[in-house]
């Protein structure tokens, strides 16, 4: 049967109808085809627990509730909250809560649901990178996030070495999850259209960590250091980023660079997720005081 748009409501019709309209200061870019928003939804695993994050008109929230068992809908804007709970007041699977997704207890949603979770949202791309944060440090709590997200930023999070996009970002996503771009949407697919066109990632948080708990605290800070003086090559962004014994330390770093193979001018933007992981190792070999990187 072919798709019929007209079942489905407008998010301008439906702002319309009750006087509002879209709020800029909480990023409202309405999706407005709805075959968007199903494809978005078949990325989450079917019968899970999904917390939306961001519920706005519903657009997305239907089909999430047609595919997972149960839907926790955050929504920071009360007239909205009214709108969807209207929508989707004959389905008990679906709770809109009228939260701050920055400050959502989200821990404690999942644990009180035993299945697969998955969080899912059009983000308010004004706090993707508290958002981001939020739903990596769930760790093994999270099956699956499936966001969307502005384009650009989409390309930060899949960067490749040696590219211009490739930086701290990067690296630290990849190694709280695997992470892959499922596809972009134009800006011509919202309403109001947004300066930006977006894409749709899709993380898996790793169920392991990469790193024990001393070197992961090491490899943070070495991530950080390395991209904080891009130009700079590795060893002299450490030294610029450290209060510690100078020489003691450019040493260590040299001793640490020429055990895992890499050159003693390499830069940050050359390397791997998986160089960065072993050059941690090797200078918690060493022993080099945290407080020093
Ligand atoms: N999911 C809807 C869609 O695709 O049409 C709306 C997406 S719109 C880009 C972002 C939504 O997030 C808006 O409804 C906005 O009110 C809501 N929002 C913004 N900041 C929020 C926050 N801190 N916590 C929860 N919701 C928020």
């Amino acid at each position: 049967m072919a798709f019929d748009q007209s079942h489905y409501p407008s998010p301008k019709n439906v702002l319309a109808a009750r006087r509002l309209h879209p709020r800029k200061r909480f990023g409202q870019n309405f999706l407005t085809d709805p075959r968007v928003a199903m494809r978005i939804a078949q990325l989450v695993p079917a019968g899970a627990h999904v917390i939306e994050i961001g519920g706005g008109t519903g657009t997305l929230t239907a089909p999430l509730a047609a595919r997972a068992a149960s839907v926790t809908c955050l929504e920071i804007d009360r007239d909205l909250c009214a709108v969807l709970r209207e929508r989707f007041d004959a389905m008990p699977a679906v709770t809109v809560d009228n939260q701050d997704a920055l400050t959502y207890d989200y821990a404690t949603d999942l644990r009180s649901h035993r299945l697969p979770s998955a969080v899912c949202g059009n983000l308010p791309y004004y706090i993707t990178t508290p958002l981001l944060e939020r739903i990596l440090e769930l760790g093994d709590l999270l099956d699956c996030a499936v966001i969307m997200v502005q384009r650009e930023y989409a390309q930060r999070l899949t960067a490749k070495p040696m590219t211009a996009d490739y930086g701290s970002l990067t690296v630290f996503a990849n190694y709280f999850s695997e992470l892959e771009k499922a596809f972009d949407v134009g800006a011509a697919g919202f309403y109001p259209p947004p300066l930006v066109a977006s894409s749709v990632i899709r993380l898996t948080p790793r169920k392991q960590r990469l790193l024990m708990p001393e070197t992961e605290a090491l490899f943070l800070k070495l991530v950080r250091a390395a991209f904080g003086h891009r130009r700079k090559t590795l060893i002299n962004s450490v030294l610029a980023g450290s209060r510690g014994e100078m020489a003691e330390l450019r040493k260590t770093v040299q001793d640490a660079l020429s055990a895992t193979g890499l050159s003693q001018t390499v830069r940050a933007e050359r390397l791997s997720l998986t160089d960065f992981c072993r050059l941690a190792e090797e200078l918690v070999r060493r022993r080099v005081a945290q407080g020093g990187i």
